[in-house]
């Protein structure tokens, strides 16, 4: 992967290559941003881009015998580690990378979420055991290699739990030639042992007009429709995606509709039961996308309430919407509403049942009404 193919993030593409022709280059980084953002493509294209034998000042050259390895991601001094399901049969994932990297080839930017749903996690929660690292610990060191740099790329060190521990050492004092990436999402989660011996890259969002273009002409979104696929996005590339994706699900109908219903209790409860089922039918990205595309409505509805809404931002029916809504927005429910969409996002990503879900979010919002 060349850094040509990772949206935007213009300043960090230039950071890291500074890095390198400074042969500065840190042993062990962490790249650390949102789902979505490119955090992942970032560390590979820098892998192919350190080791590259004809760099270019922008880009690795694509052709050189070590970037063909490393386009197909069989290189032999590229390794990764990721969560996974431990079995009696899976005790490392060296079974599982010809998946791995048949589900970067579909889309480097995956999810965590998506990850699971390709080894058929079903509900369990992935990991990185002990057994595996010390499976990449033998590779890394052992193994003789032919690049400049072995690097491993490790992927969620969130799922490292205690057996993060035996790396330690081999992070702080790698073998020559050794480089970690790390690639994360939330540092809070990752063992801040391992937090104080990297360098973080904080990976931003994508840059708006680098979206823009991506939705555009990779994807063929209109670009009048781009504009606003993107602000709600915040930069996030699987978010705007998604949001295209869902655009036949019409969120902006769906979100009104449920307010109005939560307004309304305990009046037209039996509509609300009809609206739940609806919306629990639909798959969960796509519900994760509605409670996204809500927050997004409510936080324009408070800036509205104080003249700080860009109109731009909004198509005309939103705009209405907006302006009514914030006449029942507040100090003290704007907090609330953002709670309980968040809340939302998060017992869907963890496969909690959407009926129950919907039902119990219903209730929490005609509660922050009333707290107009
Ligand atoms: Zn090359």
């Amino acid at each position: 992967m060349q850094f040509k193919q990772v949206v935007g993030q213009i300043e960090l593409k230039k950071q890291l290559i500074g890095k390198v022709k400074s042969e500065k280059i840190p042993h062990a980084l962490l790249f650390l941003g949102q789902e979505g953002v490119g955090t992942l493509p970032l560390a590979i294209a820098f892998a192919q881009y350190v080791n590259c034998l004809e760099p270019s000042d922008t880009d690795s050259c694509g052709q050189c015998s070590s970037c063909r390895k490393m386009e197909k991601l069989i290189h032999p001094d590229l390794h990764f580690s990721f969560p996974f399901i431990k079995t009696n049969d899976i005790k490392t994932t060296d079974p599982l990378l010809p998946l791995w990297r048949e589900f970067l080839e579909k889309n480097s930017y995956g999810t965590y979420r998506s990850w699971l749903d390709v080894i058929a996690a079903e509900n369990k929660q992935g990991n990185i055991p002990n057994e595996e690292c010390k499976n990449f610990l033998s590779k890394l060191t052992l193994m003789s290699f032919e690049a400049k740099y072995k690097v491993l790329i490790l992927w969620m060190p969130e799922f490292l739990g205690q057996s993060g521990n035996i790396l330690l050492k081999m992070i702080e004092e790698p073998p020559a030639g050794t480089l970690f990436f790390l690639v994360g999402r939330e540092s809070d989660s990752i063992l801040p042992t391992i937090l104080s011996r990297v360098q973080t890259i904080k990976v931003p969002g994508i840059e708006t007009e680098h979206l823009s273009y991506y939705l555009e002409h990779i994807l063929g979104v209109p670009s009048n429709n781009s504009v606003s696929l993107v602000n709600v996005a915040e930069g996030n590339l699987n978010e705007a995606v998604r949001l295209f994706e869902n655009e036949a699900s019409n969120n902006e109908e769906l979100f009104k509709r449920w307010m109005r219903l939560c307004y309304a209790l305990p009046q037209g409860a039996d509509e609300l039961v009809q609206w739940i089922l609806s919306v629990s039918v639909l798959g969960r990205e796509a519900q994760k996308g509605l409670l996204h595309y809500g927050l997004f409505l409510i936080r324009e509805a408070f800036l509205f309430k104080f003249g700080a809404s860009k109109k731009e931002r909004l198509n005309p029916s939103e705009q209405d919407f907006v302006s009514k809504f914030s006449n029942l927005v507040n100090e003290k429910n704007v907090p609330m509403f953002s709670q309980i969409l968040s809340d939302g996002q998060s017992y869907i990503e963890r496969n909690g049942n959407p009926k129950i879900i919907f039902h119990a979010l219903s209730l929490e919002i005609n509660a922050a009404f009333r707290k107009a």
